[in-house]
């Protein structure tokens, strides 16, 4: 599952103490394992192989150019979302051609530097999405290649904030429009629209939602194949395969695979490209989030453990409602957890509500939490906070970002520094005039 476990009591991050490291690095901070985040990588790209896909890790999900780096190294692409991810994925090495860029409100700015860049595929959202970068790529005397992201209304089951795959969502376009999307543009001259793109959700803790899409989208592609005589030569199933917030709570990359590839084996021997696009699989179980306790407050029936951090650092508990495995990175021996669960049952664990600095009721990583007695100078590790951990972390309430460290085996790195009090004020400290008078009406 990950490289943070318990020996002795005491929480191991690969081979080094969590303590050890959250003295040397401070906290709050990230913590990933190199180790976890190659094998979650090397096992998916084992379990896909008979489809050789092109695995574009979704930087969104943590974007640290050393984690960028370490899994181009490997040979990964990269899955954009901004013109910021690919100049992330630039800058870590990665070859734009290896990139998937989508999201659904692509700037003309944007779409112009990936042209340039060279990038291999827009997965694009809307029919005026597609001809607007048709258009630019036409002025720029360039062409670029297009996915067209399909929206196939199936229903993930999973957060409806992190559902992407159904009709109402502002996602992709259905079947229908996606038949007459490709009807009216499949021959278009600078944007050669010859992909289909699927990303239902996140995460998706079964094989059925993205077995369920694959078969709508195999028969559009015969349909356009027969009717249109449009060949598409790339399908990208996207990402959202599982982590582990409890244990064993998500399949295997081999499990997803099984029913998968199956599919679509025989479209790879005849020329299909596959495109994945993982994140949270990949580095969700790859990092945990370190933070200490300042104090412990009793309100009535309440315990809190106030911590140095909260919503600022990891927002999904507050945004999502999402559970994280919350423990002492210390226990006594009876408190040594074997297993991460929603409700730990061991004597002695009591409820706490474990909460951040931040002026907001809704400033909390966890509610009503069992857990072993804390106290003030404790450090608590959140676990499964490798990803949509640190790239949601905001500065609210003048909170500088917190740190990133990256272990591997018993060295550590500082892969981000925390920020300091003067980065919070770099870009206020220079007021300028600007000059409107081009932007007022002439009449
Ligand atoms: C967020 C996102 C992903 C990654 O999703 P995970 O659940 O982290 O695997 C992949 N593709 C697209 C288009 C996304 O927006």
């Amino acid at each position: 599952m990950d490289a943070f476990t318990y020996r002795q009591n005491e929480l191991y991050c690969e081979d080094l103490p969590a303590e050890a490291i959250a003295e040397a690095v401070g906290t709050p901070c990230y913590v990933y394992s190199r180790r976890t985040i190659t094998d979650h990588y090397d096992r998916l790209r084992e379990a896909f192989a008979a489809l050789d896909p092109l695995i574009c890790y979704s930087i969104k999900s943590c974007g640290n150019i050393s984690i960028c780096r370490l899994l181009a190294e490997r040979g990964a692409g990269m899955d954009l979302v901004s013109g910021g991810e690919l100049h992330r994925a630039l800058r870590a090495g990665v070859g734009a051609a290896d990139c998937v860029y989508a999201g659904v409100g692509k700037t003309d700015q944007e779409i112009r530097r990936a042209i340039e860049a060279g990038i291999g595929w827009f997965n694009i959202e809307s029919e005026a999405e597609f001809e607007n970068i048709s258009a630019i790529a036409r002025e720029m005397n360039a062409t670029c290649r297009g996915a067209l992201r399909i929206n196939p209304d199936v229903d993930p089951r999973t957060h409806r904030y992190t559902t992407t795959g159904k009709k109402e969502t502002k996602f992709g376009v259905d079947l229908e429009r996606a038949r007459a999307a490709f009807q009216k543009y499949g021959h278009d001259a600078h944007c050669r629209l010859s992909g289909i793109h699927l990303h239902l959700g996140s995460p998706i803790y079964s094989a059925d939602p993205y077995v369920e899409s694959i078969h709508k989208v195999l028969a559009l592609m015969d349909e356009l194949n027969r009717e249109e005589s449009i060949e598409i030569e790339m399908l990208d199933l996207g990402g959202g395969f599982g982590a582990n917030y409890t244990t064993d709570q998500s399949p295997l990359a081999a499990d997803y695979a099984r029913e998968i590839v199956p599919l679509l084996e025989d479209r790879v021997r005849n020329g299909l490209k596959i495109v994945l696009e993982p994140g949270r699989t990949i580095m969700g179980n790859a990092g945990i989030l370190l933070t200490r306790v300042l104090y412990v407050k009793t309100s009535g029936e309440k315990t809190f453990a106030i911590c140095d951090g909260g919503m600022n650092v990891l927002l999904r508990p507050s945004h999502y409602d999402a559970f994280h495995f919350i423990w002492p990175a210390r226990v006594a021996a009876e408190h040594t957890p074997e297993r991460r669960e929603k409700d730990m049952a061991m004597p002695g664990l009591v409820p706490i509500d474990v909460v951040g600095p931040i002026c907001e009721t809704g400033d909390f990583l966890a509610i009503d939490r069992p857990l072993p007695p804390v106290e003030r100078g404790d450090l608590l590790a959140v676990f499964t906070a490798g990803a949509y951990g640190m790239v949601m972390a905001s500065r609210y309430n003048a909170m500088p970002l917190p740190a990133e460290a990256l272990v591997d085996g018993d060295q550590v790195k500082i892969i981000r520094e925390r920020e300091s009090l003067d980065d919070l004020l770099a870009h206020e400290l220079t007021p300028r005039t600007v000059d409107v008078t081009a932007a007022r009406p002439t009449s």
